[in-house]
């Protein structure tokens, strides 16, 4: 029953209209019973996952982590376009050197798993406009040997100081250590905020929580501060700064994929790892725990006065 069964003996595989080169290419190896995962498998996924994966990438500068040889060769964070960049693709001007790309459809998401991108890192913007930012991700690293319970933990508190200002808050999986706490954020002409004011409205909300709990949280990036605290990433917040997509896959082992959850999944037993290139169609069949995101976007600006950002 698959879209796009292979034609013929060399193997060529067609997903979405893009045709792969090497579609048997190993991108992560096998897992006790689970089996490797080819560049084909890799497009299918983005191709059924497409719906869900849009709405957070789409017409958004996205930086991607190419393995092109898989996640046991040499890996790279392509943040511009290339030479031979797939037209698929959608370039966008940033006044950077050169263009960013971006994925707007599902032949693009695929042309990215065609040259061997396994993970998508988009802006925190509008989509379709890079200068005004439409999310503020809050991303929990823990200190190593701090349990996922603390981790958890961190993001309740997160959510807490959010809902105490009126803000939405969803939680995603990041398929690596910690979770991310997203607010959407309205962008028409009364709501919309700069990217400074965005990474300055983050930066304070982190800084309350780390002045109410020192013990447990800091916002200092280098890691000797880290001293079994969680480092709340506040620098997820301006211009040019990414966060995972909800529903990228990471090039790491275990095929995890960044996923959105309910809040009422946060809890000790959650297991991040069970969301994977595996166990996908499952997921899939779920309702969308971010069915709500966008349309509970709020406006920041009775938050930036309550913290005293301006
Ligand atoms: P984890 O839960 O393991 O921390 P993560 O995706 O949050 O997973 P981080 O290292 O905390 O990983 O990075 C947060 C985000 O910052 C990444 O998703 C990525 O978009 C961006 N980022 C991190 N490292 C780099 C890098 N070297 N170059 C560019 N962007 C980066
Ligand atoms: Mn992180
Ligand atoms: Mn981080």
């Amino acid at each position: 029953h698959s879209p796009s069964a292979p034609s013929g003996k060399r193997g060529k595989v067609v997903v979405a209209g893009v045709t792969l080169s090497n579609p048997d290419k190993i991108l992560w190896p096998a897992v006790g019973d689970h089996p490797a995962i080819t560049k084909a498998d890799l497009a299918r996924y983005y191709e059924a996952a497409a719906e869900r994966l849009l709405p957070h990438v789409g017409d958004r500068p996205t930086s991607i982590i190419r393995a092109p040889d898989g996640i046991d060769g040499e890996m790279f964070f392509q943040r511009h376009a290339m030479a031979g960049s797939n037209p698929r693709l959608k370039l966008i001007d940033v006044q950077a050197r050169t263009p960013y790309v971006a994925a707007v459809d599902v032949g693009g998401l695929v042309a990215i798993a065609q040259s061997g991108g396994l993970e998508l890192h988009p802006w925190g913007c509008k989509p379709g406009d890079p200068e005004v930012p439409d999310q503020v991700t809050f991303d929990l690293d823990p200190d190593e040997g701090l349990d996922f319970a603390d981790v958890i933990a961190a993001a309740k508190a997160v959510k807490a100081k959010l809902e105490a200002l009126d803000l939405p808050a969803f939680v995603k999986t990041t398929g690596g250590k910690g979770l991310h706490v997203v607010v959407p954020i309205r962008t028409d002409a009364r709501s919309r905020i700069t990217w400074d004011q965005n990474k300055a409205f983050a930066k304070a909300l982190a800084e309350t929580l780390r002045a109410g709990a020192p013990d447990r949280f800091t916002t200092t990036l280098a890691k000797k501060a880290r001293g079994g605290k969680i480092f709340i990433d506040y620098l997820r917040n301006g211009r040019m700064a990414t966060a995972v997509a909800p529903w990228s896959p990471r090039a790491r082992p275990g095929a995890g994929i960044a996923f959105p959850l309910s809040w009422g999944q946060v809890r000790s037993g959650l297991d991040p790892s069970a969301f994977n290139l595996w166990t996908y169609p499952s997921l899939l069949r779920k309702p969308d725990p971010w069915e709500d995101f966008r349309p509970s976007a709020a406006s920041l600006k009775k938050a930036l006065k309550a913290l005293g950002v301006t």
